[in-house]
């Protein structure tokens, strides 16, 4: 799986975390980290001088990947009143038709869509576990193992997360029939962990958890698996993303859905709120307080109509925030950013929303969603650091909006005004994975890919 190794790489500007620098020298470790970055240094012999602007790649907080193999063909308009809700009928439709070949296709193809957007990890939130008639396949595992597999081929980092599922709404209501291959009683929910721990250490992959929602699990369901489950890593939940949920929520406790987890459960730096988007002034401060990562899916929140997050406020109080791409109608860091900051300014009716005076709004948000990435996928460190994962992406020094652009031009130039094609190589954990565009096994990827399309037309 070693490809092109590289020991000192050499950057006319690189993104540090104390902003752009000049002619940076960054020697790799043998473990794919970062040794050591030395500024203002000729290039040295040996040296690989990359072809463009050095910045950090991303981790990409939030993925159902099998949802890829829909992505655009839920754009048809039904009754009038589509939402969320009739959207999540032709996912179900989906789960029904792949098997795990299937599914280690289409998480290969994406994932390498998202290697070539810029981001070098991905937190997986994984709940197709079994058959479509709930059924567990033998190794009840299997469907795990496949996105391991898949993130190994690719070479994205992963932090693995298997989704605790059990009911259809708040209350323990039974579960519906599309909800069958989702589901696990804690028991058979944290034998799984217990078989994914060691492959997941083995692979130099990060095994997490996450509760589907407040929806799919009882209080008493979630304290079970938090007392035993054999796991250090981020813990996830889908909250507040529809304001139907915020409805049930308080029909069902008279709390509102983050107001019952912050209450209620221990929400602190290891946990992720995925989208969050309907909070009230103190759910905002609060959650801002805990620690946590809000972890904003602005392509897909702006997809199934679901809200907008409200980041203005969170960011100025000191709110943690990511971006994932969720449901996959776009894979890359420009668009998922370029998002999260329209959806505000056309809600404000103001432009430049989140940066502060004179700051470029491109490199606030790529940082807060560097730093928050990596919290929720469970790294200590991030950015071009010592210690941190040589994860790199390399702009491409030929477009000429980007060789004429300095300092945080460059990023304002790539997230607001180009896109995924500016991202010209990616290395992951101190390997090139993506080259000129392209990965090595770019055809082979693409043609298991499409034969999986084939199938579900
Ligand atoms: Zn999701």
């Amino acid at each position: 799986m070693a490809t092109f190794p590289v020991n000192r790489l050499f950057a006319d500007h690189a993104l540090l975390p104390t902003g752009w620098a000049q002619n940076v020298a960054i020697a790799l470790d043998a473990s794919g980290g970062i040794a050591s970055i030395a500024t203002d240094q000729p290039i040295a012999d040996g040296d690989e001088r990359v072809a463009g602007p050095l910045a950090p790649a991303l981790a990409n907080l939030h993925s159902h990947a099998f949802q890829r193999a829909m992505a655009g063909l839920a754009e048809v308009a039904g009754s009038g009143n589509d939402s969320f809700w009739t959207w999540r009928e032709e996912m179900y439709r989906t789960v029904g038709l792949v098997n795990p070949d299937d599914v280690e296709a289409i998480a290969a193809k994406l994932y390498m869509e998202m290697l070539k957007g810029g981001f070098g990890h991905v937190a997986e939130f994984h709940y197709l576990h079994h058959t479509a008639d709930g059924t567990p396949y033998s190794d009840p595992a299997e469907m795990s193992l496949r996105i391991l597999n898949a993130a190994k081929t690719t070479g994205i980092g992963l932090t693995h997360l298997p989704v605790f599922y059990a009911h259809a709404n708040f209350g323990g209501v039974a579960p519906n029939a599309g909800q069958r291959p989702f589901l696990h009683d804690p028991d058979r929910f944290l034998a799984l962990l217990e078989r994914l721990a060691p492959l997941c250490r083995d692979n130099g992959q990060t095994l997490g958890y996450a509760v589907h929602s407040l929806r799919a699990a009882t209080p008493e369901e979630m304290r079970t698996i938090l007392e035993r489950a054999p796991v250090a890593g981020p813990i996830h939940i889908h909250v507040a993303e529809q304001t139907k949920e915020v409805e049930d929520s308080l029909a069902w406790s008279g709390r509102r859905p983050v107001q019952w987890l912050l209450d209620e459960m221990p929400v602190d730096e290891r946990w992720c709120a995925i989208h969050a988007t309907h909070l009230t002034d103190d759910e905002r401060q609060r959650l801002a307080r805990s620690g946590a990562v809000a972890g904003l899916c602005p392509a897909t929140e702006a997809n199934l109509g679901d809200g907008i997050f409200p980041a203005v406020d969170y960011m100025a109080e000191g709110g943690r925030l990511g971006i994932g791409t969720d449901s996959h109608v776009a894979t890359s860091v420009a668009e998922e950013l370029r998002l999260l900051e329209y959806g505000q300014r056309l809600r404000d009716r103001r432009r430049n929303r989140l940066a502060g005076p004179g700051a470029s709004v491109g490199h606030t948000i790529f940082d807060a969603a560097l730093k928050g990435g990596a919290q929720a996928v469970g790294q200590n460190t991030s950015g071009i650091a010592v210690g941190a994962r040589a994860d790199f992406v390399v702009l491409d020094g030929a477009n000429p909006y980007i060789a004429a652009a300095s300092g945080n031009q460059i990023l304002d130039r790539w997230l607001f005004a180009l896109g995924g094609e500016t991202v010209r190589d990616v290395m992951v954990a101190g390997q090139w994975k993506i080259r000129n565009g392209r990965h090595h096994l770019e055809e082979d990827i693409d043609r298991a890919f499409a034969r999986v399309l084939m199938k579900l037309k």
